[in-house]
């Protein structure tokens, strides 16, 4: 059975892990990890079980899959304990800055390291789908996203839309092709290449996603959206039954979605 330390276990996020956990047979959450100030009534510290703790490390030994849903800091915190104690980690913290990352990177070099910002199998799907399109259509026409998240959302844009913005400069050769969030008053007219990013915030929409891409005349859109955090947590297992055994190295949902192979990066 692989033992998951879950990070950000009192969040919206944290609790969909858990629930998916829950009727898993191969996996157990053998430790819960949050600020103290969120942990639930009643929870107990220390122990073993339903421990809750707010230090990653002092609850994770070697073999243990950490599952973090929690922040930056949560994510930096997660890494580093991964890498000190030999377990593999999966990261779906978004917001990440730069610096972040290479604390992610760095302990990908000493463990596995999963991290995707959308563990879905529907974006997935869409980012293939993108792809496809991108190589079908003139290379002049516009790329507009749209994404739609909870009033409750830190970041924006989402993790996602960054990632589809990515895929837009990566599928055109453009890695610098200038985004745009959001217009207000004169602009002017929208120059060529750029890639427009919006994030509506309100209500409790779990994550929606648009890609519109509009031509002479005509325009297509590719839109998915998550109804339920439980297909985020479903991934997320997913990817933690998969770092389980895998060597230390980066990986991604891909590699996951193509199952054994040849594995590092
Ligand atoms: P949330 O605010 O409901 O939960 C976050 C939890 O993490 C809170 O309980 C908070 O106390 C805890 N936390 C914050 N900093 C921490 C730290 N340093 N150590 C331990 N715990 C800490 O947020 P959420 O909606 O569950 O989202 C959590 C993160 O996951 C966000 O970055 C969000 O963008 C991301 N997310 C990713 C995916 C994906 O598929 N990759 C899907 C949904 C959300």
């Amino acid at each position: 059975v692989i033992r998951v330390v879950l990070v950000g276990a009192a969040g919206r996020m944290g609790r969909a892990v858990e629930a998916a956990a829950a009727g898993a047979s191969d996996l157990a959450i053998h430790a819960r990890v949050d600020l103290r100030a969120n942990f639930p009534a009643g929870a107990g510290v220390g122990g073993q079980g339903e421990a809750w703790s707010d230090d990653v490390q002092a609850v994770t030994s070697a073999g243990d899959v950490i599952v973090d849903f929690s922040g930056p800091a949560g994510a930096r915190a997660a890494a580093a304990a991964a890498a000190a104690r030999g377990a593999a980690l999966v990261t779906g913290s978004t917001g990440l800055t730069p610096e972040d990352e290479a604390t992610l990177r760095e302990a990908a070099k000493r463990v596995a390291v999963l991290r995707a910002s959308n563990f879905s199998l529907g974006i997935a799907a869409l980012r293939l789908a993108l792809r496809s399109v991108l190589a079908a259509v003139p290379a002049s026409w516009d790329v507009e996203i749209v994404e739609r998240h909870h009033r409750m959302k830190k970041d924006s844009p989402s993790g996602t839309a960054l990632s589809l913005v990515e895929d837009v400069r990566a599928a055109r050769a453009r890695p610098d092709a200038p985004l745009r969030h959001g217009r207000e008053g004169l602009v002017g007219a929208r120059p060529p290449g750029e890639v427009g990013v919006h994030s509506v915030r309100g209500g409790t929409w779990v994550g929606d996603h648009q890609v519109l891409l509009a031509g002479e005349g005509e325009w297509l859109e590719l839109r998915h959206v998550a109804q339920d955090r439980a297909a985020f947590a479903h991934g997320a297992l997913a990817a933690a039954r998969f770092v389980a055994t895998a060597a230390r190295g980066w990986y991604t949902l891909e590699d996951v979605l193509r199952g054994p192979g040849p594995r590092g990066a």
